[in-house]
């Protein structure tokens, strides 16, 4: 089973007793050195590279952002990692929690995508990026958790169809931020199960151990964080992922990612 954290290569204190086996590693600020302390951890290792960065106003289908992702691509790759997965690979940046009605929140047309089919256009290049990779790394995304019967014109405005994606990567991470997404943590193994039919691939689940946005108060508890956790890892999901060790140490929580891991 992978147990997994979502990790800076700057903030590791106390990483090494949480029992993770497997951790995936913010791209952005990762270097050389980062890269070795990480090595002498003996985990599988997997980076995160941004497509769209948070809060940027940008269009996945400009050539500017395309061709910077194909750089953050290269540079991931000269680190040899196990996998990658690919951030925001989609029509809007920040929409952990959208849903139909607020549709707004994503990507508006701009003169890069007027008049073209969203799914087709990403799926278009997600094949080109798993071209480019080819096969030197695992490539996946991290998935919105949206059901296509819960939102049904969603996937078309961000331009993601878990069926057609499926058969472009490897490996999908969908974020089941249960209380952002306002759903219970039951939600998440049913959630893993329908992105695993939907897209026949791996599927590693992503889940909070804090309340997000950074501005609320967090009231997720021990008993929540185990529940979550548990739900996360029930068949067919490949494991679990928690989002992040700065969290945990922010809130003096690692030692109940440690309790979860060692006991599994
Ligand atoms: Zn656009």
């Amino acid at each position: 089973m992978i147990k997994s954290i979502f990790v800076s290569s700057k903030h590791l204190q106390g990483i090494e007793n949480s029992g993770a086996n497997h951790l995936v590693v913010n791209g952005s600020d990762l270097d050389n050195e980062g890269w070795e302390k990480l090595q002498g951890l003996d985990t599988r290792l997997i980076i995160s590279v941004n497509a769209i960065e948070k809060g940027e106003e940008a269009c996945i289908l400009d050539p500017q952002i395309q061709k910077r992702l194909l750089d953050r691509l290269d540079k991931a790759l000269q680190f040899q990692p196990e996998g990658i997965l690919i951030d925001r690979l989609r029509f809007g940046g920040d929409c952990t929690d959208i849903r139909d009605e607020d549709i707004s929140k994503a990507h508006q047309v701009c003169q890069f995508c007027q008049g073209k089919d969203r799914v087709d256009t990403l799926t278009e290049f997600g094949k080109q990026l798993s071209k480019y990779v080819n096969g030197r790394s695992k490539l996946g995304i991290f998935a919105v958790a949206f059901k296509d019967d819960e939102a049904p014109k969603l996937g078309q405005v961000l331009g993601v169809n878990y069926s057609k994606l499926g058969k472009v990567f490897d490996l999908f991470s969908p974020m089941l931020y249960h209380q952002m997404l306002q759903k219970p943590v039951t939600y998440i193994s049913d959630y893993t199960k329908w992105i695993s039919e939907k897209t026949g691939k791996p599927i590693l689940p992503i889940i909070q151990i804090k309340n997000m946005p950074d501005d609320l108060e967090d009231n997720i508890t021990e008993e929540e964080i185990a529940a979550a956790f548990n739900e996360a890892i029930k068949y067919p999901s490949e494991g679990i992922c928690f989002f992040w060790w700065a969290h945990a140490l922010e809130k003096n929580k690692t030692s109940i990612i440690g309790k979860l891991f060692c006991s599994h």
